[in-house]
């Protein structure tokens, strides 16, 4: 992986705490839920989060992956027909060249890309699920300046916020 904890997205709560967003931790926390319905809750809320940005990550993610596979065949050419001795041409430039278009591009598909950090908000709280830390905030209290607190983490997030279990 392309160092997950390095693209969490920096997040401030409903009182201005800075929290990090772990959005990108949910299929791995899904994978480690023994519970049917808990993994499936994860999976749900995954679901529903990656759709944010999902297109800008789609072009530009795709677009750099093309981009370094078609100048990759294009040194592949020259490669072959052997025109680079001729003027000195050093080929491994463009190779590394091609990798760091892939890899990029491959980063951009996988990590925080194209995240709006407000709607990941949005998004996790309406799940139950605490945007931080990942805790369930199912049953916790409505505070008087309209803040569920998580009961994990301490992060405050406003309403909508589900307080209790979906129906199975
Ligand atoms: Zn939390």
């Amino acid at each position: 992986m392309l160092g997950e904890d390095a693209q969490r997205h920096a997040a401030r709560d409903a009182r201005r705490c800075k929290r990090s967003l772990s959005y990108l931790q949910l299929r791995r926390i899904a994978a480690l839920s023994p519970d049917p319905l808990l993994h499936e809750r994860f999976m749900q809320c995954d679901r529903k989060v990656r759709r944010i940005g999902r297109p800008t990550r789609l072009v530009v993610g795709c677009f750099l992956i093309l981009l370094g596979v078609a100048v990759g065949a294009l040194f592949v050419g020259i490669a072959v027909s052997g025109s680079h001795r001729s003027v000195g041409f050093p080929i491994q430039g463009p190779i590394a060249g091609v990798a760091m278009f892939l890899l990029l591009g491959v980063g951009v598909l996988r990590g925080a890309f194209g995240y709006n950090p407000a709607k990941v908000i949005r998004v996790m709280t309406a799940q139950g699920i605490c945007p931080s830390c990942l805790a369930f905030l199912d049953g916790a209290p409505v505070q008087s300046d309209g803040c569920v607190e998580c009961p994990d983490c301490g992060a405050a997030w406003r309403a909508p916020v589900i307080t209790s279990a979906p129906a199975p």
